[in-house]
C-alpha cells in the first residue's frame, strides 16, 4: 500500500473524520511583553519568573503543559550546590569541574547558574507544591537521608550533589502557578517560525513567533518584546521507529527540532552541533526505562548473571570494590565523582577525577566465560531503603518509568523478591556525558547517531542568556550544553527574569505581514496535496541520508554527500509532501524541521570542524589527530541570507563564573 492510498482512505473513512472543526488560515493574534515558546520545565520556569517580575505573558506548547517534554517525572535533582545542606563544595569548583570533565565543550555560563540557583529554585518548586522532601519518613535512618531536612540525596553520599525528589509532583504545580499568575497559556499550538525585523546593517531582533493549532489549524500569530526559546533539542534525526523500538530515542519522541529549525531561519548562532554519539542506550527506550540495571535511576544496583553471580563494580582506578557502602563513595584520594554508573567499557566516563564507580566491563567477563548472559538487576539483595529508593520512589519518579512501576507492580512484581532482567549488555555507546576516548571506541550502533543524549550542542547565548539575536533568550534542553532537569529549571527562571527586564525598557513590536503571509503559505503547502510523500517516509529518507553520510567517520566527501541529498529530500517538501489533517500537517512541518536540523545545521557544522575531537565523539577521516591544539574551541554557525557563517568561541564559556553572574545577576521579583 502506498502513502497516498493510506491518506486516501483515512479521508474517505468516516470512522476516521476529523474530530476539530478545522480552521486553516485563520488567524488568532496575541500581543505580549514575554512570549515562552514550549511549555516543559524551562518554559514553565520561564513563564512564571517573566510573570512575577510583572511581565505580561504568554506560552505555548505542542501539547499539553501538564503531559508535554521530557520533564513530566523526574527522579534526581541533580548538580545544586550553593546552600545545600551539608555541601562544602563551591558553585565555582563544582562548574569548573563539568566543563573540565567535558575537555571545556560544555556551557559555563548556564551551568554555574545551575550550581548556584539550584537549591534556591528547588525550595521554590517546594513552595508551589513539588515534594523534595521524605516527610513521612519512609527513608529514616538511610544513609543517603539527611535526618534534619529530611532530604535525601543519591550517588556520591559525601558530596551529595545530587538529590532524590518526587518529580511526578512538579509538572502539576508549575501549572498551577502558571494559572495563579494569569499567564496566556495556548496548549496544542506547535511553534513554526519567529518573526523578526532587521536592526541596522547586520542586526536581526525576535519580535514574536508563530505556530499551528495541531487540532484545528488555525495559524497563531504572536507578538512579543521578548522571547524565550524552550523547547527543547531535535531527536529523530539519525532513526525513527514508532514499530520497532518503541519510539526513537531516549528523549521525548515529540521534542522535534522546531525551536532549533526556527531560530536557525532567523539566524541565529549555534555550537557544538557537530558533536553526536553512537546511539546504544538511546535507541531503544525499553534499555533504559523498562529494566533494570547499574546507572541513573538505578544507581547502584547490584547485577548478577545467570547463575546469581555478582559482577563486581569499580572505582575510577580499577579496583574491585568489596562493599556496597563503596559504590557511593569517592576512591581514596578523590575529591567527588559527577556521576557513577554504567560499566568499565563505555565511552562517556569522562575524566578520570570525575568518574564515579561502575561495573566491569561486561563484554570481557562473557567473553572470558566468567559470567553468563543473561543478567539481572538484583533488587532483593541490596539494603531495605537502597531498594525502595530504586523501585518505589525513583522509578515511580521518573516520567515514562512510573509505567514501569505501576504495570510492573500490578503484574505482581515485587522488589524484595523479584529480579529483573538487565540489557547492560546491550547499552553499547549511547547515553550520558562524554570523554576523552570516546570517538576511537566503537560500541552500539555507530551509524545511528543521537545528536542530543547528553551534553549537547545548540544556541550559544551569554550572561543574559540572550542569543546573538536582540529579543531572544533560550534556555533548558534548546541551549548550548542543556541536558537536565534542574539545569532546564534554573536556566529557564532566570532567562524568563532576564526577558521581562529586557520588555520592561523595549518598545512594542508588530510582525511583519509580507513575513506572516510567507509562513502561512510554507506551513499550509503540504494540504495541497492529497496524494504524495508523507512525513514517515520524508522522515525515512532523512534518516538513511544521516547515517550513510553523516556517521561514525566523516569525511569532507562523504558531507558534501549529505548536502546533495538534503537538496533532494528539499525538493520532496516543496513538491510533494503531503498532509490530511492539523495533526499530520504538524507532524509534516516537525519532519522538515528535523532536516533543518540534520541538513542545515548539523552536517555544516560537521563539515566546519576539521580535526577529530574524542570529547566530542567526531571522528573526520582525513584528520586523524585528536583535539589537536589550534581546533581547541567551540565552532559556531549560523545562517544568513541562506548562506551558512562559520565561527569560532572559545572553551571555558562564562569564566570566571561567580564573577559574571554577579554582574548580570537577574532582579528579584517585584515586591520580594
Ligand atoms: C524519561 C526521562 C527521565 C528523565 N529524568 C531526569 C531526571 O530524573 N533528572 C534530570 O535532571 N533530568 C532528567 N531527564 C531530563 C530532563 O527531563 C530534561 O533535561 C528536561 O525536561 C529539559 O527541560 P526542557 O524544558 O528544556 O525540555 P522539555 O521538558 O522536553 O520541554 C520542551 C517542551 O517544548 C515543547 N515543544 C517542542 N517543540 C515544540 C514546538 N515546535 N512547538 C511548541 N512546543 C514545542 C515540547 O512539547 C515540550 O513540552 C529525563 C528525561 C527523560 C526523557
Amino acid at each position: 500500500m502506498s502513502w497516498g492510498t493510506w491518506i486516501d482512505l483515512n479521508a474517505g473513512n468516516d470512522a476516521m473524520k476529523w474530530p476539530y472543526p478545522i480552521r486553516y488560515g485563520q488567524e488568532d493574534a496575541v500581543d505580549v511583553d514575554v512570549l515562552v515558546l514550549g511549555g516543559g520545565i524551562a518554559g514553565c520556569w520561564a513563564a512564571i519568573s517573566a510573570a512575577e517580575q510583572g511581565a505580561k505573558v504568554a506560552i505555548l506548547e505542542r501539547g499539553s503543559i501538564l503531559g508535554s517534554g521530557a520533564g513530566t517525572g523526574c527522579d534526581h535533582w541533580q548538580w545544586a550546590i550553593t546552600d545545600v545542606p551539608g555541601v562544602s563544595l563551591s558553585a565555582e569548583d563544582f562548574t569548573q569541574a563539568l566543563v573540565d570533565n567535558h575537555g571545556g565543550y560544555n556551557n559555563g555560563i548556564s551551568r554555574y547558574i545551575q550550581a548556584r540557583d539550584g537549591y534556591e529554585t528547588l525550595l521554590e518548586l517546594e513552595e508551589m507544591g513539588g515534594k523534595v522532601r521524605d516527610t513521612e519518613d519512609t527513608f529514616k535512618g538511610a544513609e543517603f537521608r539527611d535526618e534534619q531536612t529530611k532530604l535525601l540525596f543519591a550517588y556520591d553520599y559525601e558530596n551529595r550533589i545530587v538529590m532524590r525528589v518526587w518529580g511526578m509532583t512538579f509538572k502539576r504545580a508549575l501549572r498551577s502557578r502558571l494559572r495563579r499568575l494569569g499567564v496566556d497559556i495556548h496548549e496544542r499550538v506547535a511553534l513554526t517560525g519567529l518573526l523578526t525585523e532587521r536592526r541596522g546593517e547586520d542586526a536581526t531582533a525576535v519580535v514574536g513567533a508563530t505556530g499551528l493549532n495541531v487540532r484545528t489549524g488555525a495559524f497563531n500569530v504572536f507578538t512579543a518584546k521578548a522571547t524565550v526559546l524552550c523547547a527543547a533539542r531535535p531527536q529523530r534525526i539519525w532513526t525513527y521507529s514508532t514499530e520497532l523500538a518503541g519510539s526513537c530515542d531516549l528523549r521525548m519522541p515529540g521534542a522535534m527540532g522546531g525551536g532549533y529549525a526556527a531560530a536557525w531561519r532567523a539566524g541565529t548562532e549555534f555550537a557544538m552541533m557537530e558533536k553526536s554519539i553512537p546511539a546504544g542506550l538511546s535507541i531503544n527506550p525499553s534499555a533504559p526505562h523498562g529494566s533494570g540495571h547499574p546507572s541513573n535511576t538505578w544507581y547502584p544496583c547490584t547485577i548478577v548473571d545467570a547463575n546469581g553471580k555478582e559482577v563486581p563494580w569499580v572505582d575510577r582506578d580499577g579496583h574491585t570494590l568489596e562493599t556496597f557502602e563503596e559504590r557511593c563513595r569517592p576512591a581514596p584520594g578523590q575529591r567527588f565523582f559527577i556521576k557513577g554508573g554504567g560499566q568499565s567499557s563505555l565511552p562517556h566516563q569522562g575524566l578520570r577525577d570525575y568518574q564515579g564507580p561502575r561495573l566491569t566491563n561486561v563484554d570481557t567477563l562473557v567473553e572470558k566465560g566468567e559470567i553468563e548472559l543473561p543478567l539481572y538487576a538484583d533488587l532483593p539483595s541490596l539494603p531495605a531503603h537502597e531498594r525502595r529508593a530504586i523501585f518505589g520512589l525513583m522509578v515511580g519518579q521518573e516520567a515514562k518509568t512510573k509505567h514501569t512501576y505501576a504495570n510492573y507492580t500490578h503484574a505482581g512484581f515485587d522488589p524484595d523478591r523479584d529480579m529483573l532482567l538487565s540489557y547492560q549488555q546491550l547499552i553499547g555507546g549511547g547515553g550520558y556525558g562524554t570523554s576523552a576516548e570516546g570517538a576511537k571506541t566503537v560500541l552500539g550502533f555507530p551509524s545511528i547517531r543521537n545528536a542530543h543524549s547528553g551534553t549537547t550542542g545548540g544556541p550559544v547565548v551569554d550572561w543574559n542568556l540572550r542569543t546573538n539575536l536582540e529579543g531572544l533568550y533560550a534556555a533548558g534542553d534548546g541551549m548550548l550544553g542543556g541536558n537536565d532537569h534542574s539545569h532546564a529549571a534554573t536556566t529557564g527562571r532566570y532567562a524568563g527574569r532576564r526577558a521581562a527586564w529586557f520588555a520592561r525598557q523595549a518598545t512594542a513590536r508588530s510582525g511583519s505581514r509580507e513575513q506572516i503571509e510567507a509562513e502561512k503559505r510554507r506551513v499550509y503547502s503540504p494540504l495541497q496535496r492529497k496524494d504524495g510523500v508523507h512525513w514517515k517516509e520524508l522522515l525515512a529518507g532523512i534518516n538513511k541520508t544521516m547515517q550513510a553520510y553523516c556517521g561514525a567517520v566523516k569525511s569532507e566527501g562523504l558531507l558534501r554527500m549529505a548536502l546533495e541529498a538534503g537538496e533532494d529530500l528539499k525538493h520532496v517538501v516543496d513538491t510533494e509532501l503531503a498532509a490530511v489533517n492539523p495533526h499530520d500537517l504538524a507532524n509534516a512541518l516537525s519532519v522538515v524541521d528535523i532536516l533543518t536540523a540534520g541538513i542545515d545545521i548539523i552536517v555544516p557544522a560537521c563539515l566546519a570542524r576539521r580535526a577529530s575531537s574524542a570529547f566530542l565523539h567526531f571522528s573526520r577521516a582525513e584528520y586523524p589527530a585528536m583535539d589537536p591544539p589550534e581546533w581547541q574551541k567551540f565552532v559556531t554557525i549560523r545562517q544568513e541570507g541562506g548562506v551558512v557563517k562559520q565561527g569560532e568561541r572559545p572553551l571555558n564559556l562564562g569564566a570566571p563564573f561567580e564573577e559574571n553572574y554577579l554582574a548580570h545577576r537577574p532582579a528579584a521579583p517585584i515586591g520580594a
